[in-house]
């Protein structure tokens, strides 16, 4: 066992706060000892950000892009080794993070260092006067992550705060602190200067330190609808800036004359990718009445073959839940779905896994259900449960779609050009797919409608949530005596 410190200005800082332990959700075996950050700690890191921001905020942007350059090499070249990690840390198949944890972090790195140096202001003419526009950075961001997608979310976050020539203190969620701590140590290999990414480690409590003290100019948290509300109240204390990435419970709509095995491909990963543990999956899947008997033939099918089990081994598809409270929700989810009147139609059973009995597995499940009206299809359940319900009208399924408090994704699978492009214009939803599901390249902006969140992470949107404007005046002629 091993014992992960906070990282602050650029080294080990041996927390002084309350020690927790860290587990391996797929075997249930004790990894390492963490420190939390105390308040005195949590000063220090505000000290380090500090001192950091002076240096890095000088910085010309070209020479910050160069090392978010080099930090974005250094990731696929660690690539196994922080996957590896990543996968025991999270209880997510290795074969995902083998693919995507590690890699879509580094492609974030790499976006953002090739726009560091083409953000600019505006010229504005004013006739003899103009005036021009500042891109400034905000000043010390704090990262706030969750636990399902650890060093993708700390990547998300830190690099356009640092290519905006923001500082960054964050805190990865108490289950999965051991990443993000990697990243830091990435980061300082490729060039960054001494407190420009600091890593504190805690709960909520370390969290309320990050929304409540007055030096820091910026909170983006992703996490619950309800985490985001409480740190939304905190933030308006001293008025910060806020990124909120939150729920969801978003409709995959599959028409008649969609292709079936493409539909069947982006519900099966917009529900059981990462044991259903996505914020954007689309967990409530509408089927047009004509073909949902074939949809399903192929959809029961199709899960059947997915292998449940050790996150270690490659051929796992669908790993460990994050630990026994999240799968005793997901397990009360299942219990209410059946006692409310949703059809079990595949799986809804714990899968005891040979060689993993400290893991917590739920098979892949499929619900039907005639009404929308049941908790399984209002409420966010973050495992692999999803629902079917049934249409025929585009107007009606489009009103269910939109009838939920969250808004952070949809998906259309149709081949009718007008009736996709019609049916994305009215989904109130940050992001909508047609005829695929759940592709978040760095380039496309993310983010919700509704309770499901406030701002955009990646993309250039991400830019405007971590710089501010100054407008610059300048006169060429006098004013005079106004009076
Ligand atoms: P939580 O809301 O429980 O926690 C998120 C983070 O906030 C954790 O680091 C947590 O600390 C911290 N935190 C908790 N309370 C406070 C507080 N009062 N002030 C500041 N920080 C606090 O979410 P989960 O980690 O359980 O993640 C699952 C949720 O995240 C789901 O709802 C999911 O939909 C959402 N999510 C949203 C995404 C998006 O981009 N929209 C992407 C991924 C997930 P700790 O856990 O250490 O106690």
């Amino acid at each position: 066992m091993q014992n992960i410190p906070l990282y602050i200005g650029n080294k080990p800082f041996p927390g002084t706060g309350k020690k927790f332990n860290n587990y391996n959700p797929g075997t249930g075996d004790l990894l390492n000892e963490v420190s939390s950050a105390s308040t005195a700690d949590f000063e220090k890191a505000i000290e380090s950000a500090k001192q950091g921001l002076k240096i890095w905020s000088a910085m010309s942007p070209t020479e910050r892009g160069r090392i978010l350059h080099k930090a974005s090499r250094i990731l696929r070249e660690k690539n196994d080794e922080l996957a590896l990690l990543e996968s025991q840390d999270a209880g997510k198949p290795i074969r995902e993070a083998l693919e995507v944890d590690v890699v879509s972090g580094a492609d974030c790195l790499e976006y953002y260092a090739g726009i560091a140096a083409s953000m600019h202001g505006e010229h504005i003419n004013l006739g003899d006067d103009f005036a021009y526009t500042r891109r400034e950075p905000l000043g010390i961001c704090a990262g706030i992550g969750a636990w399902n997608y650890p060093i993708q979310i700390a990547c998300w976050k830190s690099a356009p705060a640092l290519a905006c020539g923001n500082v960054m203190i964050f805190k990865p969620a108490e289950l999965t602190p051991v990443t993000a701590y990697k990243l830091a140590e990435v980061y300082k290999e490729a060039g960054l200067p001494d407190g420009v990414f600091n890593v504190v480690q805690g709960d909520g409590e370390v969290g309320q330190m990050m929304t409540s003290h007055p030096d820091i100019a910026k909170v983006s948290i992703t996490g619950e609808v309800g985490t985001g509300k409480k740190v939304m109240a905190a933030a308006a204390a001293t008025l910060k800036h806020v990124t909120l990435e939150l729920g969801g419970k978003s409709p995959i709509i599959v028409f008649e004359d969609a292709d079936l095995e493409e539909a069947v491909n982006g519900v099966l990963l917009g529900n059981f990718y990462t044991q259903g543990e996505i914020c954007s999956n689309g967990t409530r899947v509408f089927v047009h009445a004509a073909i949902r008997e074939k949809f399903l033939e192929i959809l029961v099918e199709r899960t059947k073959n997915l292998k449940v089990g050790d996150p270690a081994d490659p051929t796992t598809h669908v790993g460990a839940l994050i630990n026994k409270n999240h799968f005793d929700k997901v397990m009360g989810y299942i219990a209410l779905g059946k006692e409310q009147g949703a059809e079990l139609i595949s799986g809804g059973n714990q899968v005891k896994v040979p060689g993993c009995e400290g893991g917590y597995f739920v098979e892949p499940t499929i619900f039907a259900s005639a009404k929308d009206e049941v908790r399984i299809v209002e409420e966010e359940i973050f495992g692999p449960v999803m629902s079917i319900l049934t249409f025929t009208e585009e107007e009606d399924v489009l009103q269910r779609a939109n009838n939920t408090p969250f808004g952070l994704a949809a998906g259309v699978y149709t081949n009718d050009l007008r009736r996709a492009h019609r049916m994305v214009a009215k989904l109130q939803a940050g992001i909508c797919w047609v005829n695929t599901f759940n592709i978040t390249p760095v380039e496309i902006p993310f983010g919700g409608y509704k309770q499901s969140g406030i701002g955009r992470e990646n993309g250039l949107a991400a830019i405007e949530h971590y710089s501010q404007l100054k407008t610059v005046y300048i006169a060429m002629k006098d004013l005079g005596n106004p009076f």
